[in-house]
């Protein structure tokens, strides 16, 4: 079996009684579509923003052709075998998240192949971004409701692609969702998210949603008439 298919173990999760604050990674914590062009180049590879995918975008620079999909799909791979020489934090989110870890649990899902876990884990502890991370290429939405579940406490989830937004839409009712993505060339192609999800400038921007969502469920669990 492949090891994206098999389910998602969540057992080690340890959530306190605290809202629980999920964030994507690439593209929303750390930088990937600019490294990875970079990592191309450096390959002597060009990714060309046509459309929002990778495969069938990238050519070579010597003569103007485009890779196959399975060469592009290897790339990807090795990208993330690499992803500590080429991917940084996207300012300012190591100070906006640590201010939020003191209301908020905070967890990294990763649509990312498990088996770069390790690799993803020493990057993230580097820049002292030490919340717990899970690797799975499954809906993201399931797996938020397996960690939230029935709990009576705030929950939010943060990501640059609408897909992942809607799955948690889907199976998360009460979930605050922001769409966070890099205003990059690629991201103009972006599928947008639908119109009741927040769209958040940067992090400062997020920050503000989610310290706003914060006080008003604070409010409202004092007041419940509010
Ligand atoms: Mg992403």
């Amino acid at each position: 079996m492949v090891s994206g298919n098999a389910k998602l173990d969540i057992s080690h999760i340890r959530l306190s009684d605290r809202p629980l604050l999920v964030c994507d990674v690439d593209d929303v914590v750390l930088q990937f579509i600019d490294p990875f062009q970079l990592y191309l180049k450096s390959l002597g590879h060009e990714f060309l923003p046509r459309s929002f995918r990778l495969h069938g975008n990238v050519v070579s620079l010597a003569d103007g052709l485009e890779l196959e999909d399975q060469h592009v799909s290897q790339l990807i791979l090795e990208f993330f075998e690499a992803q500590e020489s080429w991917q940084t934090p996207i300012d300012p989110v190591v100070s906006t998240l640590e201010r939020l870890s003191k209301s908020a649990d905070i967890l990294f899902l990763t649509a990312m192949p498990p088996q770069f876990s390790a690799h993803r884990r020493r990057l993230l502890d580097s820049v002292g971004l030490t919340f717990p991370l899970l690797a799975s290429e499954q809906p993201k939405g399931p797996i938020v409701q397996a960690l939230h579940g029935g709990r009576d406490l705030p929950v939010i989830f943060i990501d640059d692609m609408a897909r992942n937004l809607h799955s948690v839409k889907e199976h998360v009712a009460e979930c605050l969702l922001i769409h966070l993505m890099p205003n990059s060339p690629v991201h103009r192609f972006a599928p947008s998210a639908a119109e009741d999800i927040a769209r958040a400038r940067d992090w400062m921007h997020a920050a503000e949603l989610i310290n706003q969502h914060l006080a008003t469920d604070t409010v409202k669990r004092v007041n419940p008439a509010a």
